[in-house]
């Protein structure tokens, strides 16, 4: 199996049946030598520099219902909220004084969000911080609202395919979201011009390792900027209450993966990853992630953004915990860095 980790790092690509063939036959050791071969890779292109994210929650509100999500419509328990756009420019500043070059602003789908709003705030963080990247994750839109943003100043979009199999993405979503509305937003943007990043959950409901190997061929074909995987975590007040959450071992080992087929990728040792295992983001860098995104939300608003259970919202999370993270990150050889930390080449 080594032969076919040898032959993704050479080739950045394999077929449907050797991804196949690849996940099923994973053993911890044939891990350790893909996160090895990850590692080799990632320092070529970033060395040991760990990108940070201001991660802005801008507003638990949502009009869609997607059967994973503690924010869906149907979730009459969840606590809603939304920032005004003051909120969002002090935590901008907080962030920027601790070191943070890139905000991103995160939500469900909500509608009392409009375009001329969204545009006010774009416009004003591009004003005050112009070595700054400003990133956006707030699902569909139409590509005359992408295109707003872009021209108002934002550089990024974050929007996850989820799965890539028409018959699993059905399953995980409401009848009125499509796969293809989905890939048609990720190709406006890129388009548009923004640096793009996708990303599915690991161990969602009915997910087999063939919707994965579909998952690394469309990403293949996207060539994103970054990629976002974390473990599928239920969410109580969900009809996912209780699917067992994704795995740590897999999330790691497709994070490798990635890693080989697109050297230059920027990728998050996300918040769910760190949430399934007190150590989870430090062996997500050690398999070949590159990017932390701490929560530059306002504290009393954190615990509301739950989309899913236990999700960490105190200390190493948060922005303060951010010396106590750059410590962490010395310690198995990384560095966090004050950088927009765009991604290198494609
Ligand atoms: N509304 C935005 C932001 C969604 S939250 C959008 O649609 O893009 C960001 C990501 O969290 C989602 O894309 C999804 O992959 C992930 N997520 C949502 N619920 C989750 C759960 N229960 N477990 C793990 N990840 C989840």
């Amino acid at each position: 199996m080594r032969k076919l980790i040898d032959k993704l790092e050479a080739e950045k690509k394999l077929s449907f049946e050797e991804f196949v063939t690849l996940i099923n036959a994973r053993t911890p050791e044939l891990a350790d030598y893909l996160f090895e071969r990850a590692r080799a890779v990632r320092h070529a292109v970033y060395g040991n520099d760990v990108y940070i994210r201001g991660l802005i929650e801008v507003s638990s509100y949502c009009k869609n219902d997607c059967l994973y999500c503690g924010l869906r419509r149907s979730n009459k328990n969840a606590q809603r909220y939304r920032l005004s756009e003051e909120q969002i420019l002090r935590s901008c500043e907080a962030g920027y004084n601790l070191g943070f070059r890139t905000f991103v602003m995160q939500g469900g789908e909500d509608l009392a969000i409009t375009d001329d709003m969204l545009v006010s705030v774009i416009e004003k963080i591009r004003k005050k911080y112009e070595d700054c990247a400003i990133t956006l994750s707030l699902g569909e839109k139409s590509y005359e609202s992408y295109k707003k943003f872009y021209d108002a100043g934002a550089n990024r979009y974050l929007l996850r395919h989820e799965t890539a199999v028409d018959e699993h993405y059905a399953k995980l979503h409401p009848s009125e979201l499509s796969l293809k509305t989905r890939k048609q937003c990720l190709y406006d943007l890129k388009n548009i011009g923004y640096q793009v990043g996708s990303g599915f959950m690991v161990g969602s409901p009915w997910q087999t390792t063939e919707n994965l190997a579909e998952d690394m061929l469309f990403l293949a074909d996207l060539k994103p900027h970054m990629v976002g995987i974390g473990p599928f975590i239920s969410h109580h007040d969900t009809p996912f209450a209780d699917k067992p959450n994704g795995s740590v071992e897999l999330t790691l080992f497709m994070l490798g993966l990635l890693r080989l087929m697109l050297p230059n990728l920027l990728i998050p040792a996300t918040t769910a990853l760190g949430t399934i295992s007190e150590s989870g983001r430090e062996k997500g860098i050690l398999a070949g992630a590159n990017v932390i995104m701490p929560n530059l939300s306002p504290a009393d608003v954190r615990k509301k953004y739950l989309i899913y259970d236990n999700k960490i919202n105190t200390g190493i999370e948060s922005a303060e915990g951010l010396e106590q993270l750059k410590k962490q990150m010395q310690k198995i050889g990384y560095q966090i860095v004050v950088a927009r930390g765009d991604c290198k080449g494609l």
